[in-house]
């Protein structure tokens, strides 16, 4: 009843585990699913599995719990390498507004349009990879299936509360039909494995599917604060040199702001300074400071709202003991290190997805598919599910 009576709406988000279960259960519906880093860094600590085994162990742990379809949230990952770091070498070649700020964290985002507007134009047009994903399955993997929209039901599994009303927001519903249709946090969709009576050894691993089924390390980063910069910084890198950057990135805590990390690359013809911070409250006041006109001489920032990054995000468990963002950052650096394919511009589905369908990053079909604008704050701009 509660449900139907809130009067802010902010229970709607309640029924998605509901509406996924539906789904999953109406013949009708083919069901996607797919599953961010940081999700799988949670259930690997929960479940007692090795860095390596948790991604098929969640991609079995999916098909068992009755998804026609599991793919890897990293692939978004990869993709949205190739769109912000393609964007980061227009704005330098062309003059464009800089340095440019990352705009995968949604709570970073709705932080940016409400309090500091003026810093938006610094934002990259990049979507978030979990609307990446929901339109590149709505648009190539439809088609390419041969379903009809009213037929697919995407669900995007996050360590994250913001991803919810982002998905939900007008501009990711073209023609009224959301991108992504339901967002599950950590939290709850561990609560489906409970409320389905799956344990452990019911799981049996599988593997993630065609057509987004390899991954980068690069992109598995994502899940950490720093890991977005770095991996742009891998793609830009190689842009410059024509060679893998294949050391990690000093990232050195600045002296003025402890919570600021700074790392400077040198290349042929340019040195890159890219910088990373999370926690809204201490972005504060690096923001300040450009809009009153020092940018710091970076060239690339990446913010994450929640503190560590979407390994602390506010969609998982509460945590049971001290330490665990070490160890759940550990097994992410830990898959970096051990994946053969470290970088996302050498994804060979990523590579396919462009010569299949969007031609080349920033095309006029991926600016189309993969890109957004904002805009100041309005109160009514945020549609229920
Ligand atoms: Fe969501 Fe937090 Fe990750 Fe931002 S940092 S995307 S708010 S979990």
């Amino acid at each position: 009843q509660c449900v139907r009576t809130c009067p802010t709406g902010a229970l709607d988000y309640v029924r998605e585990r509901g509406d996924v279960f539906t789904a999953i259960n109406d013949p009708t519906k083919k069901v996607v699913g797919f599953v961010a880093p940081a999700v799988r860094a949670h259930i690997a600590k929960e479940y007692g599995l090795s860095h390596m085994e948790v991604a098929p162990f969640v991609a079995g742990m999916m098909k068992k719990m009755g998804f026609d379809k599991s793919f890897d949230f990293v692939f978004a990952a990869d993709l949205t390498i190739m769109e912000e770091t393609t964007e980061l070498f227009d704005r330098l070649g062309n003059g464009g507004v800089m340095p440019l700020y990352t705009s995968c964290c949604p709570g970073w985002v709705n932080y940016a349009e409400r309090r500091y507007p003026g810093i938006l134009p610094h934002l990259s047009s990049c979507k978030s990879p979990q609307q990446m994903m929901g339109a590149t399955v709505k648009a190539h993997f439809a088609k390419r299936e041969g379903i009809s929209l009213d037929d697919l039901y995407v669900v995007s599994i996050v360590p994250c509360m913001a991803k919810k009303s982002e998905a939900a927001r007008p501009e990711f519903a073209p023609e009224g039909i959301r991108d992504v249709d339901a967002v599950l946090t950590t939290t709850e969709f561990l609560e489906m494995v409970q409320m389905l009576r799956l344990e452990k050894e019911d799981i049996e691993p599988a593997e993630f599917d065609l057509p987004y089924k390899q991954v980068s390390g690069a992109g598995v980063l994502f899940g950490s604060s720093g890991g977005v910069a770095e991996a742009a910084t891998r793609m830009a890198v190689e842009k410059l040199t024509g060679e893998p950057l294949r050391t990690r990135l000093d990232f050195v805590p600045s002296e003025e702001y402890p919570y600021l990390k700074v790392a400077t690359i040198e290349a042929p013809g340019r040195t890159l300074r890219i910088a990373a911070i999370s926690g809204l409250g201490n972005a504060d006041p690096i923001i300040k400071r450009l809009l009153a006109g020092d940018d710091m001489g970076f060239d690339l920032v990446e913010i994450m709202a929640c503190p560590g990054g979407c390994i602390n995000g506010a969609g998982h468990p509460k945590p049971k003991s001290q330490g665990e963002t070490g160890i759940k950052t550990m097994i992410l650096s830990n898959i970096d290190e051990d994946m053969a394919l470290k970088d996302s511009q050498q994804n060979p589905d990523i590579l396919r997805l462009y010569e299949d369908f969007y031609g080349e990053p920033n095309s006029h079909l991926a600016h189309e598919l993969l890109h957004t604008t904002y805009a100041p704050f309005r109160g009514d701009a945020i549609a229920k599910p």
